[in-house]
């Protein structure tokens, strides 16, 4: 069997990416050890009978000691705290990244708090299901996905490279992006597809009670679809709303026209309009089934 590419990886959040990652490290013999890190003895103890790791533990200071790889796998608005605790016990040389679903934020909230002798590279996996916790994980969620790296400017090459190797080893394929303009892709690709599934789904059940019933009981897949996006974990997304909040509400904003471009065809009863623009929308569909990302 050839050398892993680490030594000791730790895993600070053992939910669904983070045990994905686990699972996945394990499988391809990406690092030695597996130091694991959660807050939750729940999510530590169901971890620990999946095998997930070497070492458990509930503070990550005690973690990432000796870790040539540490990544923060926990919900953004907990980062500033987990990187107060953990800058001190960092080691010389090792690579700190994260998995978080917004980069400025996560920039600004770890970036002043690293020692300079840690290279720090925030990553995204554009990968992901509704359900949380370790059991939810699994070893092929990031194969044929992407990973999107979001190094600073005057990061190391090799470290980029070997963070990058350690993705390519999960299944994923790598692109290196700006912070900001992942945030901005990422706002229209998916952080305005939740807050839509979320209001759709709210409204519903806003409904009176008669009608309620009904939307459950003939839930075609258009409202099922939307019930699954809107399972997703409560408290990532709500981190993801308030640490992306400029990008999101650019991009609402412009959704906002859209639909009342929308709505105006459909009151004036502008049918081409809107065959246009069904036409145009199943199109992309086809584009990304074509490049295998549906
Ligand atoms: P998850 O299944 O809920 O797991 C997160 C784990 O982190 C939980 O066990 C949680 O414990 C723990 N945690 C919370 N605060 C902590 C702290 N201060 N220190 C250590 N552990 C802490 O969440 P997930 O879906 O894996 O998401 C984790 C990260 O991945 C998020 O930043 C998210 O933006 C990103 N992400 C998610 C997806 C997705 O589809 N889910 C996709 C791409 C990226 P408690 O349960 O006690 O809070």
């Amino acid at each position: 069997m050839s050398d892993a590419l680490f030594d000791k990886l730790c895993l600070i959040g053992i939910g669904l990416i983070g045990s994905s990652i686990a699972r996945g490290a394990r499988r391809h013999n990406l690092a030695k050890a597996i130091a694991i890190a959660d807050s939750s003895y729940e999510a530590r103890k169901d971890a620990e009978a999946l095998q997930l790791g070497d070492l458990y533990d509930a503070d990550p200071a005690a973690a990432v000691q000796g870790a040539d790889l540490v990544i923060i796998c926990a919900p953004v608005g907990a980062y500033a705290e987990i990187g107060q605790a953990i800058a001190p016990h960092l080691k010389p040389g090792a690579i700190l990244s994260d998995v978080g679903s917004v980069k400025q934020a996560v920039v600004r909230d770890l970036g002043p708090l690293l020692p300079d002798h840690v290279h720090f590279i925030p990553g995204h996996p554009v990968a992901g299901t509704e359900h949380s916790g370790p059991k939810a994980g699994f070893a092929e969620l990031f194969e044929g996905r992407w990973q999107i790296l979001t190094p600073l400017p005057g990061a190391d090459q090799a470290a980029v490279e070997k963070l990058a190797a350690f993705w390519r080893g999960l299944g994923s394929n790598v692109e290196i992006m700006e912070p900001s303009h992942h945030d901005q892709v990422l706002a229209i690709t998916s952080h305005l597809p939740h807050l839509i599934a979320y209001t759709i789904v709210g409204t519903a059940t806003g409904l009176e009670d008669s009608t309620q019933r009904e939307v459950i009981k003939f839930s075609a897949s258009g409202f099922r679809d939307f019930t699954r996006i809107a399972a997703s974990n409560p408290i990532m997304w709500r981190d993801i709303f308030l640490n992306n909040r400029e990008a999101v509400l650019e991009m609402l904003g412009r959704f906002s026209e859209d639909l009342t471009a929308l709505q105006r065809a459909i009151r004036w009863g502008e049918g081409e309009k809107l065959e246009d623009w069904f036409t145009r929308t199943r199109a992309i569909r086809r584009s990304i089934i074509d490049a295998k990302q549906a």
